[in-house]
């Protein structure tokens, strides 16, 4: 019987400019937009970064209401991601817009190099957005940038930090954190099965890697996850038309693997999240 997938759409991210690509959406109008394109095509899921009038990378939770406003009267259902990430965004304040209670944050479980800076979340960094989203009711993605960060998790889980089930992000292809290996992976699920058999998890790939992890995704039965903010390109030499074009190349796919795209409710019910949304 087909089994169905959630695809998540990172619309935005906090590196790609519209001189890498004009179709990234960096206004909350054009983000709500590009939201709406992904969810017809297929996409249950936004994970969501805001950006200044300079394009810059924002904590602004004014932005971050404007893009949820939009997306839940136009995307009816669809699960609501806000990135907690770290680049170009001061500590204190990639938190602070968890009081609008997203269904879901980012939580990254740990430190990792990218390619010239490093990532920094401390441990009692970590505690305290995971306390934050425990009190507003929101249920943490873990950004799994190196393995430590899958330990990282239980860890958390078992000090009562973390609800379960937890979901996992396998983030990989990052220059200087995980490549996009298949071994890579399979390691990784398998220990998480083993380490918290109720877990779900997604796993992405950077720029070329994208499409691959995609599909490695679709064949071991995890959600998975696509868009702008992990690469701008459908081949070589063509960037990508928007968001939606890049869920539409996980939903050609999805058939071979005898998957198809989850609706909201059902994406709801996979991570245990209300499927009232509000
Ligand atoms: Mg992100």
């Amino acid at each position: 019987m087909p089994t169905p997938i959630i695809i998540t759409t990172a619309i935005t991210g906090s590196m790609p400019r519209k001189s890498d690509n004009p179709s990234v959406p960096v206004t909350p109008s054009e983000q709500i937009e590009s939201t709406h394109e992904a969810y017809e095509a297929g996409s249950s899921l936004v994970h969501i970064h805001v950006r200044d009038e300079h394009q810059n990378p924002s904590s602004d939770p004014d932005l971050f209401a404007l893009v949820q406003q939009g997306v839940k009267k136009h995307c009816p259902g669809m699960i609501i991601q806000f990135s907690t990430g770290g680049r170009g965004r001061e500590p204190e304040q990639r938190g602070a817009m968890l009081s609008l209670q997203p269904d879901m944050a980012s939580l990254a479980t740990g430190s990792v190099n990218f390619p010239r800076n490093i990532y920094e979340n401390p441990p009692d960094f970590i505690d305290s957005l995971a306390q934050r989203m425990l009190e507003f009711k929101v249920k943490p993605e873990i950004e799994v940038f190196d393995a430590a960060m899958l330990y990282n998790a239980v860890d958390l889980a078992r000090r009562n930090l973390i609800q379960t089930p937890m979901h996992m992000q396998f983030v990989m292809g990052i220059p200087g954190a995980m490549p996009a290996r298949r071994k890579l992976l399979d390691f990784l699920v398998s220990e998480l099965a083993a380490l918290a058999p109720d877990a779900t998890w997604s796993a992405m790939g950077t720029g070329r890697n994208q499409i691959e992890v995609n599909r490695w995704c679709l064949e071991l039965g995890g959600q998975t996850r696509t868009g702008l903010e992990d690469n701008v390109k459908v081949s070589k030499d063509r960037l990508a038309k928007n968001n939606a074009e890049l869920v539409g190349l996980v939903v050609a796919m999805a058939e071979e693997y005898d998957r198809y795209p989850a609706t909201p409710l059902e994406a709801r019910r996979i991570l245990s999240l209300p499927v009232q949304a509000d």
